[in-house]
């Protein structure tokens, strides 16, 4: 019961695949209306689709969260359908990969700019309207990276921006938590999405598996419980908090 979202307002970023894709229809399940976004608008409507099929309310919005006046059309796009955002999803990422030494300075504000920029600015937008109305649950996607290196390195500017992102959701989950709004993150191992499937890290796949004490890699499906959870009124108490998903990785 108190994980029931009916009646709530959510989106989620990078909702086109992968992670975000899994937590669109998670928090339509408990009962949310969800605006898919993602920077590929066929994406996002292909999974708005989905959650048409299954009856839940869903809209599908191109935006790129590194850039400021997308996301504000965003918001304003959710609020014109729906009247407000109660869940805000903060999940679009990228990871890009290379050796520190040889990392280009675009390289490094491209990462930056999606995965924390992108984040600040989803955040502020979000929860200026949160604020107004004196409740929001805002849950941020970070990565266990936010602790560990994990192996191989190669990894500098990825995970340098995912430990800015659970500071980002420490820090404003205080500062809003007396006016209603819940900020915490949650923290993936490796999950099989298409992110990992590219070029780059496919081949450090089979190197990770054997870091996992649970043996295999995570599903999507693993994380939508978490997510439900932080969006719901039965994490009330909670803010600020990085919730990891990592099969035991960060442990080994
Ligand atoms: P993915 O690459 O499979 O999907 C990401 C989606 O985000 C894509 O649909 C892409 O089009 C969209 N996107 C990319 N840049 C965007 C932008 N600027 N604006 C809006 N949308 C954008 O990735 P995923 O594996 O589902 O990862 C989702 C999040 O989870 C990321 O923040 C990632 O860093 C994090 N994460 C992933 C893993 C993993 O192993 N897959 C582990 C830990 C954390």
């Amino acid at each position: 019961e108190r994980l029931r979202l009916d009646g709530r307002v959510a989106y989620v970023t990078g909702g086109g695949q992968g992670i975000g894709r899994a937590f669109a229809h998670a928090l339509g399940e408990a009962g949310a209306k969800v605006a898919v976004v993602d920077l590929v608008l066929a994406k996002a409507e292909a999974v708005a689709c989905e959650l048409s099929l299954k009856g839940i309310k869903s809209l599908a919005l191109a935006a790129d969260v590194s850039k400021p006046e997308d996301v504000q059309r965003m918001v304003d796009a959710i609020v014109a359908g729906w009247g407000t955002v109660h869940i805000a999803c903060n999940n679009a990422g990228i990871n890009l990969n290379s050796a520190s030494e040889e990392t280009s300075l675009e390289e490094w504000d491209k990462t930056f700019n999606v995965n924390l920029r992108g984040l600040f600015l989803c955040c502020q937008a979000a929860g200026r309207i949160m604020l107004n109305q004196g409740y929001g649950k805002i849950i941020n996607t970070a990565s266990m990276a936010s602790l560990i290196v994990p192996h191989p390195q190669k990894q500098l500017a990825y995970n340098t921006s995912k430990a800015g992102v659970v500071k980002l959701t420490q820090t404003l989950g205080t500062e809003w938590i007396d006016r209603g709004v819940k900020v915490n993150c949650i923290s993936p191992g490796i999950v099989d999405t298409p992110l990992i499937h590219s070029q780059e890290l496919r081949p450090l796949v089979r190197r990770w598996l054997a870091d996992i004490p649970a043996g295999r890699l995570a599903q999507p499906t693993d994380l939508q419980a978490a997510v439900v959870y932080l969006a719901s009124e039965a994490s009330d108490y909670m803010t600020g908090h990085n919730l990891v998903i990592e099969g035991g990785q960060s442990l080994w």
